[in-house]
């Protein structure tokens, strides 16, 4: 009899590369390999010296070509990840009252820092089931839109718009979304996101594409007599990140395997490209979820699936977490659900780096596996 720790998944079925993780994510191959190639003239040398300021410089001005931004808008950057920038945005880029869309783990995340922050007021929260997203209302008093591109835990993505009549900033957690989705600058005061996910480099750095009028909320903060640690501090950021620099140090790894991701999105087209395998890749697993008779896409609106990050519903009689054990026994990984969702599920990243003929080949293996036990 076929155990689950008996099967064997033909070699032919596997995907190329099994990495299918929602954050850190897939590393291509050609990443590492051009930063294996620095050898002894870029690792191990000062953050503030040409070399290393000069691939910051490459990231700054990669995104502002990926991201076609406007005149004005600045590519800021800083240690800390996505978490430490919510606790910066307490600071600098909420002036008084914010309100967010709250939609699962991460955007939650945000909304419970500002609640947490005794200088802010309370700020109001929209939540909506979980595999939807609630919709933004623009409010008189309401200094700072808190949206998510796309939530991570839930697999739902949102377009990013301003709401319509609004006068307050529009800060978006782009942390899963950026690079794997279309959006329109002109939609965004602050985009902000961590280059573990569709960057396909290590955690630990934020950086947020800023407007003319989010910096100027940042400068406007920094002059008032609000207290601010250091780390926090986004005006300390901006001056730092306009010199190519970052406050304290940073992870010197984290930023070539950026620049590499970037270059290889601006040479093959920008987003276009980016987002377009994303796209494809996600076209890919809820065609085949949509057609099995024991698999469904968790998200019921067509248009809110994720392109990055897929969520796939078993039936009860399929336990997904065996499927995922069966499949990490053969080097495909991570595609274990989210734990805090609790439900029997898959959950499929789809970022750029993972090859949309790899996300087939995941599903034809998933069909091997519930086919064979
Ligand atoms: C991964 C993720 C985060 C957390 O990022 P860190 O860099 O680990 O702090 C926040 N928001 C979203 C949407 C994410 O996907």
């Amino acid at each position: 009899m076929t155990t689950p720790e008996s099967l064997q998944i033909p070699t032919d079925l596997l995907p190329r590369d099994g990495r299918f993780g929602a954050g850190p994510s897939k590393v291509r191959a050609e990443q590492l390999a051009a930063l294996v190639d620095t050898g002894t003239s870029y690792l191990g040398t000062s953050h503030r010296q040409a070399t290393v300021r000069n691939k910051v410089g490459e990231v700054r001005e990669g995104l502002t070509a990926l991201f076609n931004l406007p005149d004005g808008y600045e590519v800021l950057l800083g240690n800390g990840g996505t978490t430490c920038f919510w606790d910066a945005a307490t600071f600098h880029l909420v002036a008084e009252h914010s309100q967010h869309l709250s939609f699962g783990e991460f955007s939650s995340k945000f909304a419970s820092a500002v609640k947490d922050a005794p200088h802010l007021s309370d700020p109001e929260i929209i939540t909506s089931e979980t595999g939807t997203h609630p919709r933004a209302v623009a409010r008189e008093d309401v200094d700072l839109y808190a949206l998510t591109h796309n939530e991570t835990s839930t697999g739902v993505m949102m377009p990013v718009e301003r709401p319509a009549g609004a006068s307050g900033l529009v800060a978006v957690d782009a942390t899963s979304g950026a690079g794997g989705l279309f959006v329109d600058p002109r939609q965004f005061d602050c985009y902000y996101f961590a280059p573990q996910k569709s960057f396909a480099s290590d955690g630990g750095l934020w950086l947020a594409l800023c407007s003319p009028a989010a910096v100027e909320r940042i400068e406007s903060l920094a002059a008032s007599q609000r207290w601010t640690p250091a780390f926090f501090d986004l005006k300390i950021a901006l001056d730092n990140s306009r010199l190519n620099q970052t406050y304290n140090t940073p992870a010197l790894a984290t930023i070539h395997l950026l620049a590499s991701q970037i270059q290889w999105f601006n040479e093959n087209g920008g987003l276009e490209f980016s987002a377009g395998r994303s796209r494809r890749s996600a076209e890919i697993l809820y065609t085949w979820a949509e057609a099995s008779d024991f698999a469904t896409p968790f998200v019921a609106e067509p248009a809110e699936r994720s392109h990055v990050v897929g969520t796939i519903d078993f039936v009860d009689q399929i336990d997904a977490a065996l499927v995922a054990k069966v499949l990490r026994r053969h080097g495909v990984v991570d595609t274990e659900p989210y734990r805090k969702l609790g439900r029997n599920q898959l959950r499929i990243a789809m970022f750029p780096s993972v090859d949309p003929e790899d996300v087939a080949s995941l599903c034809a293996c998933i069909n091997y596996i519930v086919g064979n036990l």
